[in-house]
């Protein structure tokens, strides 16, 4: 796997940023990337401590969805507020999942990261359709650890 620097152009980066900020114009969820280089704990054990880091557990309808990367562990994790998974239920991100595994298989980082971001910003828009008035609660630019 690819050095952080290296995981993604510049280029990338901003389409991620704005695949986030086209998402968000559906939905009052708050959609946030991830990317470290290596992870020593659980990764999802990670992905929860990186949620309560960025403060993702204060948004005001708990809909916050985390896409966190490990690069050396070739590890992703799809993670969702209380908000959504209380009416969603355990399975629900099933086939975000899927679809951002089938892009890093072949090492197509930037589209998996897209793809998973549509697809959350497709079905966060069904629960948590976008309301005038709405804020950006959370940054949309990539966070590095
Ligand atoms: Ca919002
Ligand atoms: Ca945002």
């Amino acid at each position: 796997m690819p050095y952080i620097e290296d995981f993604l152009t510049t280029e990338e980066e901003q389409e991620i940023v704005e695949a986030i900020r086209v998402a968000e114009c559906d939905t009052s969820g708050e959609i946030r990337v991830h990317i470290e280089q290596n992870c020593d704990i659980d990764v999802y054990e990670r992905s929860l401590e990186v949620f309560h880091i960025l403060k993702m557990d204060n948004t005001k309808q708990q809909n916050g969805v985390l896409i966190y990367v490990a690069v050396d562990n070739k590890s992703f994790v799809i993670y969702g507020d209380q908000g959504i998974n209380n009416i969603v239920g355990p399975d629900f991100w099933n086939s975000t999942r899927d679809k951002i595994s089938l892009q890093f298989k072949t090492g197509n980082f930037k589209q998996g990261i897209i793809d998973g971001i549509k697809e959350a910003g497709q079905v966060l828009s069904k629960h948590f359709p976008w309301v005038h008035g709405d804020s950006d609660e959370l940054d949309n630019t990539i966070s590095k650890g």
